[in-house]
């Protein structure tokens, strides 16, 4: 039995991280547009030859994009916004990076997961999470008056750059009704899927002329099917496949669905007139049953190897798995391939030379990946391979170092009480006002102040050993004394210190826990040409030592004021993690949450009278389905409970959270209890309080009130506008004064003024009262 290997999409930067590199240069003036177009040309024979190399059948093309594939769809139909100037014909290169970054070239500002406007010149797109990703793509903004044109057939054109260095590849093509849900309305109450008739001849003219130039099948990728579908959307993928199939009878279509379980939209999914149907057997690996009963024309494309994590699979267990399929089915009818496009593992683990031998023998990346992929389609050669799999599965199992029994009986020991303050808030809030003495209106900050180069270049010469830790130790307490002496001296109420010696907000945390590993190499994209490493939880974790009790009390020990001890959340944590996958990411989460509560403990017992618990990702891990939102809130909410709740009543909790979007979860906010949460408001004019008003939240509420994404700094009268506007739905004592998030990416000459302005309008509100 011989199963055809298919691939989805390969990663885009590069093993060495080329596209960066080159994209950087152009958008500085150091390097043209050829250059740029010749490095992209070079990383796609590059990955086309590995893949040929490694044995997959069918190679994708049109995978690759500089910037986004999503963008790259909304440039194809001409769905350009008039404010980016483009007429008709061929979209210039400087468009498409307008699109993408605003037409000031200043790269966008995200650290919370989402693009910001400032500037002069034309905005960039809005910039969102692609389904339950950190991969973010631009928005389309699509108006009822919107029409298309081709610009130019990408697919085309990729489809025959393979074919001229001789291979016959599958173009991807992101689907028409998924493009039109993931884009937004430019009107109030618009819905973009209503412009399908028109966007239909284009997608068509684009297969067409694939057809004719020899491309026998296509991949249209449709994740929205594993989404809530209206019925209006699913009769729009009825209509659209099935006119597509009229108009281009020739072409095979592989509908590709991933990242979940069609469920509810299998009826409509297998009554599409499509040749091919890919299912995502990882995250949903139910469906294999309802495959058995699909229809004997289809064509099943079982997506068993993970695309979203990076360990070694078991091969033969996959093997296994899908034997009744192929009983069943016939292995002729059938195709093996990653879960999703490859796009969210890194590279090659090959690159990684400073992970020890045990570990790295448990993973595989995108090019292992491909390995196994080809292994588990010529089962009868590949014997070695998947015995070699199955002894990298048991010895992750058995190894001590994935399993720690204090932690198993730890979490096992969680109980209602460990997750519940002693108090109720009301009660709570007397006895922390009498402790803390705070003046109505407090102002604070939310941790960390510029990671100026000074910063960086003090860190990264400590981590290649050119200064020694005393050095740099030195160099971090100045720092942080200056930044405590500057908070005391323009009066803001609570301080902090600063987070000059983190590297990231996770990291720093996973670096002191066991259980977590580091890379060097295994990059991900992000967004366009920002890439991130996530850290790998690969064991149980637990925390072998205070993590930030010393900052803290050099912070406090400068100062009379308040310092709040500063910590990231489990979830959050979780949320921007490679996460172990032989045990429930809502146990990780419990795990992760009892070494915080340790440390929320200790830094009590240091004398903390505040902590403030980041769950700046909170939102970002909501599952893709509404119905299993509840299971996902429970724990993730359960998991900042147990963080927070050993501290005594007098001990104020803080978090804060990268968004404010929060009607549709206000309910589990509430349910965290935290004493104090601060928001992201300062954009939405406030409105979002408005879930905090209905829902008479009755904790404390710090609404940033200044858009810290830009470098531009809000006068007093702004920011006391947008208090009032916050008056309007919390009571006096409820509300905090505090930009929107933290300051790392700010410089010190923007910082400054701008919280000298904040603190001038807490003071202007407490005088007026
Ligand atoms: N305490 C962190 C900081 O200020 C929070 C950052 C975040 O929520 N993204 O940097
Ligand atoms: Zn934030």
């Amino acid at each position: 039995m011989t199963i055809k290997t298919a691939n989805l999409g390969f990663p885009r930067i590069g093993k060495h991280r080329e596209l960066k590199f080159a994209l950087e240069s152009y958008w500085a003036d150091k390097s043209d547009a050829g250059a740029l177009l010749d490095i992209g040309k070079r990383l796609r024979a590059q990955n086309w030859a590995l893949q040929k190399e490694k044995g997959i059948d069918i190679i994708p093309s049109n995978d690759f994009s500089f910037y986004d594939h999503v963008l790259d769809t909304t440039v194809m139909i001409g769905a350009i916004p008039s404010a980016y100037g483009w007429k008709d014909g061929p979209v210039a290169l400087d468009t498409y990076f307008a699109m993408a970054r605003g037409s000031t070239g200043e790269e966008a500002h995200v650290d919370c997961g989402h693009q910001h406007h400032h500037g002069h010149g034309v905005p960039a797109l809005e910039m969102t999470k692609w389904f339950d990703t950190n991969y973010h793509y631009m928005v389309p903004e699509l108006g009822p008056d919107q029409s298309f044109a081709l610009t130019a057939n990408r697919p085309l054109d990729a489809f025959i750059e393979a074919k001229t260095l001789g291979i016959h590849t599958r173009p991807v093509i992101l689907g028409p009704v998924t493009f039109l849900k993931l884009a937004k309305g430019t009107e109030e109450g618009f819905a973009p899927i209503t412009l399908l008739e028109r966007l239909l001849p284009v997608y068509a003219r684009v297969l067409a002329e694939l057809s004719a130039a020899g491309a026998d099948w296509v991949q249209i990728d449709e994740p929205c099917l594993v989404l809530d579908l209206s019925g209006e959307e699913q009769a729009a993928l009825k209509h659209v496949y099935r006119a597509l199939h009229e108009l281009v009878p020739n072409l095979k279509i592989m509908l590709a669905t991933y990242f979940g379980n069609i469920g509810d939209n299998l009826p409509t999914a297998l009554s599409l007139p499509v040749s091919g149907l890919h299912v995502d057997l990882v995250r949903a690996p139910q469906q294999i049953d309802v495959l058995l009963e699909a229809p004997a024309d289809l064509t099943l494309s079982l997506g068993i190897i993970d695309g979203r994590n990076i360990w070694k699979a078991d091969l033969a267990a996959i093997l296994k798995k899908i034997e009744p399929l192929v009983q069943r089915i016939g292995a002729d009818r059938l195709q093996i391939a990653p879960s999703c496009s490859l796009l969210h593992v890194p590279i090659d683990l090959d690159l990684e030379t400073g992970l020890d031998e045990e570990l790295t023998s448990w993973l595989a990346f995108a090019t292992q990946k491909l390995d196994e992929l080809s292994a588990l389609g010529s089962p009868g050669g590949a014997s070695q391979a998947i015995a070699a799999a199955s002894e990298a599965v048991t010895s992750r199992a058995a190894s001590p170092r994935v399993h720690d029994l204090k932690v198993r009986q730890r979490v096992a020991a969680i109980d209602e009480t460990m997750m519940t303050r002693s108090s109720g808030f009301a009660e709570r809030t007397g006895l922390q006002e009498r402790k803390l003495r705070l003046p109505l209106f407090p102002t604070t900050t939310i941790g960390s102040f510029p990671q100026t180069s000074d910063v960086r270049k003090s860190r990264s010469a400590f981590t290649k050993g050119t200064i020694s830790e005393a050095d740099y130790d030195a160099f971090l307490k100045k720092e942080t004394e200056a930044a405590i002496r500057w908070q005391e001296e323009i009066g803001l109420d609570v301080l902090v210190h600063g987070e000059f010696e983190r590297n990231d907000m996770v990291q720093y945390f996973g670096e002191q826990l066991s259980g977590f590993a580091f890379t060097q190499h295994a990059w991900v994209q992000s967004y366009g040409s920002r890439y991130v490493r996530p850290p790998i939880i690969f064991g149980d974790v637990s925390r072998p030592k205070p993590m930030t009790v010393e900052w803290w009390c050099y912070a406090q020990s400068l100062t009379e004021k308040p310092v709040k001890g500063m910590l990231t959340g489990p979830v959050t944590i979780l949320n921007w993690s490679f996460v172990r996958d032989d045990l429930s990411r809502a146990d990780v989460s419990r795990q992760i949450a009892l070494a915080i509560r340790d440390e929320v403990l200790d830094l009590e017992k240091a004398g903390a009278a505040m902590i403030q618990i980041d769950e700046a990702a909170l939102r970002e891990g909501l599952p893709l389905r509404k119905a299993d939102w509840k299971t996902y809130l429970d724990w993730a909410v359960e998991s900042f409970r147990l963080c927070a709740s050993g501290v005594a009543d007098e001990t104020q909790i803080h978090t804060h959270m990268c968004y404010s979007e929060f009607n549709q979860i206000i309910d589990a906010i509430a349910a965290m209890d935290a004493d104090v949460i601060s928001i992201e408001t300062s954009r939405s004019k406030m409105e979002l309080l408005e879930a905090f008003r209905s829902y008479k939240y009755p904790n404390e509420i710090g609404p940033g009130i200044y858009d810290i994404h830009s470098p531009r700094v809000p006068d007093v009268e702004e920011m006391t506008e947008l208090l009032t506007l916050a008056r309007q739905r919390l009571t006096d004592g409820q509300l905090w004064i505090n930009p929107d998030c933290g300051l790392k990416t700010r410089k010190w000459e923007e910082v400054r003024p701008a919280l000298v302005n904040m603190v001038a309008a807490a003071k202007a509100l407490r005088s007026i009262g």
